[in-house]
């Protein structure tokens, strides 16, 4: 299936590894020009070399050839607001004009509330609600103005089914999770712009590693097996994939979902365990 957005700007934030660069993929199969933002600048260079490729093989997941899209790095903390604008000013790029936005940056760590400090939770509420939030103020009245925009969230199963030690994601992310269900049903819905949030239960990515470090320390266990233990309770019996995820992720960005607003849509194996 052609998913009718080759030629379109995209702007995904953490994409030289993990589920960014997965939905930077996606995006880039679909012909899809793509600014990719991350802090280290050697990771980015590889996924950019990575993504050009791909879009020089030219094969979309319907099988299509697209045009090689352009795909521009930009090395910054997309939490600043000097990254930001870095990312909205790196030349040859859309400026603000993007497409497709795809929000997302490192998780906040995991511990007990009472351990947490103000500046803690400044910290997250900053990197995990308030940035989405001003990359979308940023993008969303361009998009509307020309009539089409897709916005997709990287959030967290934890905003539907919250996680004890991860208090500090479970907060910010509700937060941002709050405004979008108002901000997808406001005036930009008729203006063709969606935003949706795609929550990642369990998947096999960098953070995903660090987390069965941080439970083998914990428990006693080797890392080996808290990854089995934790692959053991989906079920699924696996963890998903980067690839996985990014194929959601262009869905969502796809003009076939322009019905689909206002949504958290979770990828999870079926780990959640309610009926709805
Ligand atoms: P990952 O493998 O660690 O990748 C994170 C990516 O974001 C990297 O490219 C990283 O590069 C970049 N990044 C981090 N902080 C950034 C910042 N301030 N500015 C710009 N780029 C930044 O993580 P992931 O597993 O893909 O997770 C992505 C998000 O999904 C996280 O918020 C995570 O908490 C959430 N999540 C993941 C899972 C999972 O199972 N993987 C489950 C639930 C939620 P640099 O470090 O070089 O900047």
């Amino acid at each position: 299936m052609d998913l009718g957005i080759a030629g379109k700007w995209a702007l995904v934030c953490g994409a030289s590894k993990g589920l960014g660069l997965g939905c930077a993929e996606a995006l880039a199969r679909e012909g899809v020009n793509l600014v990719i933002v991350a802090r280290t600048p050697d990771a980015l260079q590889a996924a950019a070399s990575q993504l050009i490729a791909i879009g020089t093989d030219g094969a979309s997941a319907g099988g299509q050839k697209h045009a090689k899209p352009q795909v521009l790095a930009v090395a910054a903390d997309i939490t600043t607001p000097e990254g930001r604008a870095a990312a909205f000013g790196v030349a040859g790029g859309p400026g603000r004009d993007f497409d497709i936005l795809v929000t997302n940056a490192g998780g906040p760590p995991t511990g007990d509330f009472r351990d947490w400090e103000r500046d803690a939770w400044i910290r997250a509420v900053d990197a995990n609600m308030l940035t989405p939030i001003e990359l979308i103020r940023a993008t969303v009245d361009g998009m509307a103005a020309r009539g089409f925009g897709r916005i997709v969230n990287i959030t967290s199963s934890a905003v539907k089914a919250p996680i004890d030690i991860l208090g500090l994601s479970n907060g910010a992310r509700s937060g941002l999770t709050g405004f979008v269900a108002g901000l997808a049903r406001g005036s930009i819905a008729a203006r063709g712009v969606t935003v949706n949030n795609l929550l990642p239960g369990k998947f096999d990515t960098d953070r995903l590693a660090a987390t069965h470090q941080g439970a083998a320390a914990k428990t006693g266990k080797s890392v080996q097996e808290a990854r089995l233990a934790q692959q053991a309770a989906i079920p699924a019996r696996r963890f998903g994939t980067p690839q996985e995820f990014g194929a959601i992720c262009a869905f969502l960005c796809s003009q076939q979902a322009g019905y689909i607003t206002g949504q958290n849509i979770l990828a999870d194996g079926g780990a959640y365990p309610g009926t709805f």
